[in-house]
């Protein structure tokens, strides 16, 4: 309590009860009851909720927020979302499905990402959404959908910027990369959907993901914007949609904090003033996943056992990588560190034991906290991890080592 060493950013979004975490309004022994297993991720509504309202009310209101669905595909939290935000963005057709069935509109939806086969790519046309276009190999098949099915093909092309995201926890531009086409081929790119007659609405940059440093967010929106204005000369129809990506990060770590919005509101501001200007039909986007749903999220887990090997206590819990591969540290992370975890029916309990937390797989990676300082916990207690509400359950290895698979809930 008194070393100086780093500190998990507090976990303010979630009240205490009793001493027991809230979530959705549920103290967490009664919703692990309703649930009726563990372990399970709840998702809390009115901290959704709040998130997007915050978003909204920091920045100017002609940004159009996106939700980035790849983040958290539930289909319950996907409807949830989509009628909150302006627009679902999908990176398959199985995400396209989802959404539609949320009733996202479709002129709303966009569709990214490399390797899209062409049945998909019929499916986007089919359905009116605005395709990303990320290699000149999606033209012609866009262009066969088109006339076979009589209906036009939207498209935006995502380009892959000369420069990086600084500070970016997972880099999306720039160098040589498989997403979007290298900026050096956008003209060419242009040029052959205004011979072919597809529907051009606009450009798509992304740089990079969980950035907690605004100033570099504020520099990849500039340079973004710069290099669409620059390609827009050579568009066959004005800029509706520039999508500036997102990026926006969550602290996960000890001694990362919050990012602060107020820079990155004022850099759009000027932004969209030059925008009215210099594109004026354009609706500028920004795409977040993680940041509207990531800290809305828990993961609950039971220990089922409690070992003491040389003088070092393990938890043993019902749940773990395979339910949650990013916070067992195996998910993009360069070094292991933990998330910020609790005892979640002890909440309120301070610290007494440092203990790690580990799933039942047998493997060594399956670590949910190292050497965390925690209440006294028993068998039987529910674990929290925090920040679970993006990149949990559909980004982690269910089936390895054959447990049962967890259930999610949005309460
Ligand atoms: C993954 C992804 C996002 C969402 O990233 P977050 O870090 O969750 O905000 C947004 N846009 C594109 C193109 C992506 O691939």
């Amino acid at each position: 309590m008194h070393s100086k060493s780093p500190v998990h950013a507090p976990m303010d979004q979630f009240a205490t009860r009793d001493g027991e975490l809230v979530v959705g309004g549920h103290k967490i022994s009664a919703l692990a009851a309703r649930v009726g297993q563990t372990p399970f991720y709840a998702y809390d509504r009115s901290a959704l909720r709040g998130r997007v309202a915050h978003l909204r009310s920091a920045l100017p209101p002609q940004v159009k927020l996106h939700y980035a669905m790849k983040a958290n595909p539930m289909p319950a939290v996907v409807q949830f979302m989509a009628g909150l935000v302006d627009g679902i963005d999908v990176a398959s057709a199985g995400e396209l499905k989802v959404a539609l069935d949320a009733g996202a509109d479709p002129a709303e939806i966009s569709f990214a990402g490399p390797g899209k086969r062409d049945p998909e790519l019929l499916q986007a046309v089919a359905s009116g959404v605005l395709v990303n276009v990320e290699s000149m190999r999606e033209l012609p098949v866009l262009a066969a959908a088109s006339q076979a099915l009589g209906l036009p093909a939207r498209v935006a092309v995502r380009v892959n910027p000369d420069f990086e995201l600084k500070g970016s926890g997972m880099k999306m531009g720039g160098g040589p990369k498989q997403f979007g086409v290298d900026v050096e081929v956008v003209p060419e790119m242009l040029a052959w959907i205004a011979r072919e007659g597809l529907g051009f609405e606009g450009f798509h940059l992304f740089a990079g993901s969980q950035n907690l440093r605004a100033e570099s967010i504020c520099e990849a929106q500039c340079k973004s914007y710069e290099l669409a204005l620059r390609l827009a000369q050579q568009a066959p129809a004005p800029v509706q949609f520039l999508n500036l990506g997102g990026g926006f990060g969550i602290p996960y770590f000890p001694g990362e904090q919050r990012l602060d919005l107020a820079p990155i509101a004022a850099n759009l501001a000027a932004l969209v003033e030059r925008a009215a200007a210099e594109l004026p039909q354009a609706h500028i986007v920004i795409e977040l996943g993680r940041y509207f749903v990531g800290e809305a999220g828990v993961y609950i887990t039971r220990i089922v056992d409690r070992k003491v090997s040389r003088g070092h206590t393990y938890l043993v819990t019902d749940g773990g990588l395979n339910h949650h591969l990013s916070a067992s540290g195996n998910f993009g992370q360069v070094i292991r560190k933990n998330y910020p975890v609790a005892i979640a029916n002890r909440a309120d309990a301070v610290p007494r034991e440092t203990v790690s937390v580990v799933g039942p797989l047998c493997t060594p990676l399956d670590l949910l906290a190292d050497r965390m300082e925690l209440p006294a916990a028993q068998v039987g207690d529910l674990v929290a991890v925090f920040q679970s509400g993006a990149y949990g359950a559909s980004a982690s290895p269910q089936a390895f080592l054959g447990h049962p698979s967890c259930l999610e809930v949005l309460v």
